[in-house]
């Protein structure tokens, strides 16, 4: 049998740490005979919003519906728009199609690769219902800058938090800054459940309309209020993601001092690491590096050579989606021919990170220095 997938690589992309104690909820789950909707979903909410300082959690079946009920949650649907970064995972701007709305795409930073404040400003029109801020990669959007336009239209400013468990902006978590969060448990973020999502709101009446777009219209015991979805996520899923939760410190704290010591293993390579800000943590879902010249002969070379280097995110205003309304931008484009992304799983070995710069320094070496 054949799958897609990350089979064949030395080095894959994505490879989560699911041990005993994964194994052990997903038996308590079976043994339980409660197998969606129960105990473990409502436990997941609490502990993950207690993680982001939050007062409500509503866990979703994936990333992806969680973007649309974060939407669909604060009435957003046919004849609104709503700005998004373009360098971002297609389903940011495809969840605001879903809902009926349209997105429009903004530049990012050059440095953060987040969502550009001024730009996202000079997008807004009477049609703009919100804005969603992306914390590329597990570092935070500039959200003091986004909330300052925001404010100034009174439009509401949402999180795709997506990538970015647990890290934190002058330090307050993500997932609390603006009005409304999500996140996914994809097996690609530092945290995963196979799928998953999650809302988070300091809100109690957009959580409760939350629970009922889950829930076919129906939110606890009440009665159905609105049409809904089957959203919910199952009591397997949670039961793994409060383990997984567990060990979110630890995932981000051994990224973090591996994205250290490959940027000291790369000093010889004619690569650079996107800089970062201080004001804020970046928790390496993934390790973007750029290449001004050389981008595509990496990929293909690592690719070669069993490390599974994608070109993450191609922008999705270019995306065949969207492409029909011929949006230019040209600093987003820019970058875009430039990034990269390397294997930057949690279970990545110091002889991985060795095997990757030792490759990406042979493929583009820095001028006037020896490949030896
Ligand atoms: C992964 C991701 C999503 C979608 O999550 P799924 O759970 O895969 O549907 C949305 N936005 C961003 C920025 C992502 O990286």
């Amino acid at each position: 049998m054949s799958f897609p997938g990350s089979h064949g690589f030395r080095i894959p992309f994505t490879n989560p740490i699911m041990g005993e104690p994964e194994l052990q909820a997903v038996q308590r789950v079976m043994s339980s005979g409660i197998l969606t909707n129960g105990p473990e979903t409502v436990a997941f909410e609490d502990e993950f919003a207690r993680v982001h300082r939050v007062p409500h959690a509503v866990a979703m079946s994936n990333g992806t519906v969680a973007l649309a009920a974060m939407l669909l949650g604060h009435g957003i649907g046919p004849g609104d728009e709503v700005v998004v970064p373009s360098l971002t995972f297609i389903s940011t701007a495809t969840s605001v199609a879903h809902v009926g709305a349209r997105p429009v795409f903004a530049e990012v930073d050059a440095d953060t690769l987040t969502l550009d404040a001024d730009h996202a400003a000079s997008l807004v029109t009477p049609r703009t219902k919100a804005v969603i801020a992306v914390h590329y990669a597990g570092q935070a959007a500039d959200m003091d800058e986004l909330r300052a336009v925001t404010e100034r239209f009174g439009i509401l400013l949402l999180e795709d938090a997506a990538e970015a468990h647990g890290a934190l902006y002058r330090g307050s978590p993500v997932g609390g800054l603006g009005d409304g969060a999500m996140f996914s448990f994809t097996p690609t973020k530092n945290i995963t459940t196979g799928e998953g999502g999650m809302v988070t709101t300091h809100d109690p009446e957009y959580a409760h309309r939350l629970r009922r777009l889950r829930n076919h219209g129906v939110a606890g015991s009440g009665s159905r209020t609105a049409i809904g979805f089957n959203w919910r996520m199952t009591e397997f899923q949670a039961a793994i993601g409060r383990e997984q939760l567990r060990r979110l410190d630890d995932i981000v704290r051994h990224k973090q001092v591996g994205a250290a010591r490959l940027a000291t293993l790369l000093a010889d390579a004619d690569v650079d690491f996107p800089p970062r800000r201080a004001d804020r943590t970046a928790t390496f879902m993934l390790l973007t590096l750029r290449s001004a010249t050389r981008r595509d002969a990496i990929v293909a070379g690592l690719v070669e050579r069993g490390i599974e280097a994608r070109v993450y995110f191609p922008p999705a205003h270019l995306d065949p989606v969207f492409a029909a309304e011929k949006i230019r931008l040209p600093r987003t484009e820019r970058i875009a021919d430039t990034i990269f992304s390397v294997p930057f799983h949690a279970r990545l070995t110091d002889d991985d990170l060795r095997a990757m710069a030792a490759e990406i320094t042979s493929l583009a070496p820095r001028c006037g220095r020896s490949v030896q």
